[in-house]
Formats: C-alpha cells, structure tokens, sequence
C-alpha cells in the first residue's frame, strides 16, 4: 500500500465525510513541508497557506526562531506534569501573556491543550466561580446563533450551527441561544452565568461580522446583571483581526479570555484560559473550592517554548504595524475580485480575515472550488459557499495577490 491508501484503511479525519475522503477518486494531499507561507505536497507541488493551517499559523512554516525555541527545549525535556510541579517557559509565557493586557485586568493564566479545552475551562470557571459565591442558580449559559466554540461536549453546547451541534443539542449544558445582542432584554438575567461570544467576527459561521459596538452592549448588559463575559479568542488571537486581540478593537475586556490556535505560533496545541483577580481569588477560600480541572500536558513546556518564540518575533518583526498595508492590499484585490466576478457575491472581511461567497445554486460549490484552486497554487477550505481566506500574517502582498488570482481562476472554471 502507499501512503494514500494506508490513510485510506486506518484513518478517520475531523470534519470530513469519510465516505466520499476513502473513495477512488479522492485524492489526498500528503503534506510533506513548510516554508514560510507555503506548504509542500509529496509530490512536490507548492500551495499557499491559505487558511493558515486551519487559522493557525501566524508568521509562517518553519520560522527559524520557533523552530530553534523547540529544539531548544527538547533538548532539555518535553513534558513534566503541571500538577504539583512548574517549569520556566510556561511561568515565562503567563507573565508575557498578562503583559499583553492593561494592568490589574486578566491576571491569571490557566493552560490546557486547544480550543476547546480552553472553553471547557472558562465555562467550568464560571460555574464553579457563582457556586462558590452562593449563587448556583447561575449556571446557564448565553450564546449566539451560528456560534462555533468547540467540539467538546460542554464546548459543543454553545455550539449554535446546526449541521454540527443539533445531534447534541439536547445533551449539553444550559443555553440560551440568541439572535442579536438587542435580545439579551428578554433573558431572565439571574440565571446567566456568562455571555460567550467570539468577538468582531464569527469564523465557523463562514466569517460573518457582528455590528460595531455589540462587544460593549454585551459587556454593559453583563456589567449590569453580574453576569460574566467568556470571549473566545481562540481564532481572532494573535493579530488575525488587525490588533493582538479583537476585543481591543472596542477596548473591551472580558472577565474569561480563552486563546488557542495562534498561541503557539501554529506550532503546537497549547491554549489559555486568562481571568481576573476577581474570579482567581473566589477560589482560594478553602480546600473545597479548589480548581478540580486539569489535562495530563497542561503548561507543557515545549508548547510555551514556541509560544513564547511566537510573540517575540511579534516584536522583533513588528508583525502588527505590518498588517495595515496587508489587510488594505488585501481589500483591494478583493474588491476586484467582486467586481470582475458576478459569481461572487459577498466579501466579508476583518483585518487578514476573509470570507469570500459564491452564489451557489441548489447544490454547495465552496468546496469544489478550493479543490480547483489546489491546481493554481492556493490551499484553503470553504464553509458552504463561503471561501475562508485566512492567511498566515507573514504573507506579503504579491502572496495575497497570487493566492485570490488562483481562487479567481479557480471561481472561473467551476462557475463560468
Ligand atoms: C477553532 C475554534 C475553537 C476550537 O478550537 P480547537 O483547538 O479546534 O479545539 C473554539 N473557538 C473558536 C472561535 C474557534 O475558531
């Protein structure tokens, strides 16, 4: 057997149809390297990275400075247990990651493992949190249509796309689903644990922007009814929206910040569950409210060695006073895009985030066309009818230039 077909017979991908993956005439990817924005096949085909590895990657593949922080740490150890013992590149990473926020606002760090974990973490916090403080009749949960979290079970309970969640819908923990942030008026604000929301854009939904200053609406509603704000950075961390944080677009800070995907660079599932003082110190009050939650390789220590790398060549590379040339770049192109195209008919994007729709007939044709724009040099996925383009942030503008006239080749040849 080659390759193909041993992942064929042993393998069960996420988020992909397995029937049609195992079938003859699917062919597979093997992805072999990287170098900066671009990814090699074993066939020695180069692609553009352009969903940044499912919206994680953030200055490129193989950046010398990551790849030597994790060589670097290997060489000392990979893992020792976070329980009961602590290691420096992760009492390091928190320090930095505090320093990311205007003082005596989310001051503790708590590491798990990816996205979800993170939420699971946050939710958890919350409950436990009013539990403690008398007030366990606050043990829902708020969140909003086409909210995408995780797919943990608790995580998938805040989970509002149907075609993912509904299996499970009625097994999760208590949530209440909203329209729109006007809605919040109709919910009974007593039982309201935390309002969990993706700040600036929705990425799972297929890229969709909520109105500007919804974020504050929220964290006035919250501040009114005692409530908690969970913000899920886990996609728009780490400068995709144009800032280090989409909160900071509306100067907002929640009470629980969960960061994955981009943390560690692309590198390495880490994530952080970030609160307040506030929330940390509820739980010092006796043995019995101890924090009982926890993952076998939380704060691992080559996970923050990358971390870490990560957000000094923030700095050293100036990474954010970079994005606003891209992100102008990338308006532009996209604009002609739509212009030149009646295929496409909405553009949606926020910093170096894009969700491209095609008008689709009866039949989704997202998915098809990144298959075609495989053979022009781009690699990205689709949701639906919407092309996400969310490329590395290293990308440059010729990059940006090549990969939408590869997706613009590619529109052409399955929409005519
Ligand atoms: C990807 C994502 C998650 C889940 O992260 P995983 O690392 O895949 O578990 C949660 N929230 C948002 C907004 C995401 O985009």
């Amino acid at each position: 057997m080659n390759l193909v077909e041993k992942d064929k017979s042993f393998i069960w991908h996420p988020f992909t149809p397995m029937a049609e993956w195992c079938s003859g005439t699917s062919e597979p990817l093997v992805i072999e390297r990287g170098n900066g924005v671009y990814v090699y096949d074993t066939l020695g085909r180069s692609y553009i990275d352009g969903n940044a590895s499912i919206w994680t990657n953030v200055h490129g593949h193989c950046h010398p400075k990551i790849n030597d922080a994790i060589i670097q740490q290997l060489e000392k150890i990979a893992h020792c247990s976070f329980l009961g013992t602590t290691n420096e590149p992760a009492i390091l990473l928190a320090e930095k990651l505090i320093g990311l926020f205007p003082s005596n606002s989310l001051q503790r760090v708590f590491f798990s493992d990816d996205g979800s974990t993170a939420i699971e973490c946050a939710m958890k916090m919350a409950i436990q949190y009013f539990q403690i403080k008398g007030q366990s009749e606050r043990c829902r949960f708020v969140t909003f249509d086409n909210a995408y979290h995780g797919d943990t079970l608790g995580a998938s309970s805040l989970g509002a796309i149907d075609r993912f969640f509904v299996r499970f819908s009625d097994l999760g923990l208590p949530v209440i689903c909203l329209n729109s942030v006007e809605e919040l008026n109709k919910v009974d604000c007593k039982e309201i644990a935390a309002v969990v929301l993706e700040p600036m854009v929705q990425g799972a939904a297929g890229i969709r922007l909520w109105p500007e200053g919804m974020l504050n609406q929220i964290r006035n509603w919250c501040d009114s009814n005692q409530s908690l704000l969970i913000l899920d950075e886990v996609m728009t961390g780490f400068g995709r929206t144009g800032k280090m944080f989409a909160s900071e677009h509306e100067s907002v800070i929640p009470d629980i910040m969960a960061l994955a995907k981009g943390l560690t660079g692309g590198y390495l599932p880490l994530a952080a569950t970030l609160t307040t003082s506030k929330i940390f110190d509820a739980f010092l009050d006796g043995e019995e409210n101890t924090f009982y939650y926890g993952h076998s390789y939380s704060g691992n220590p080559v996970g923050c060695a990358a971390a870490l790398a990560s957000l000094q060549i923030f700095e050293e590379e100036s990474t954010l006073a970079s994005l606003p040339k891209k992100t102008q770049h990338l308006s532009k192109v996209l604009e002609n895009l739509k212009r030149e195209n009646q295929k496409v008919i909405d553009i949606r994007q926020c910093g170096l985030i894009a969700g491209i729709e095609l008008l689709g007939s009866d039949e989704i044709i997202g998915p098809e066309v990144c298959n075609v724009a495989r053979d022009y040099g781009l690699l990205t996925r689709a949701i639906g009818n919407t092309v996400v383009f969310m490329p590395p942030l290293a990308i440059n503008n010729d990059q940006i230039s090549d990969s939408i006239s590869a997706l613009q080749k590619a529109i052409e040849k399955v929409l005519g």
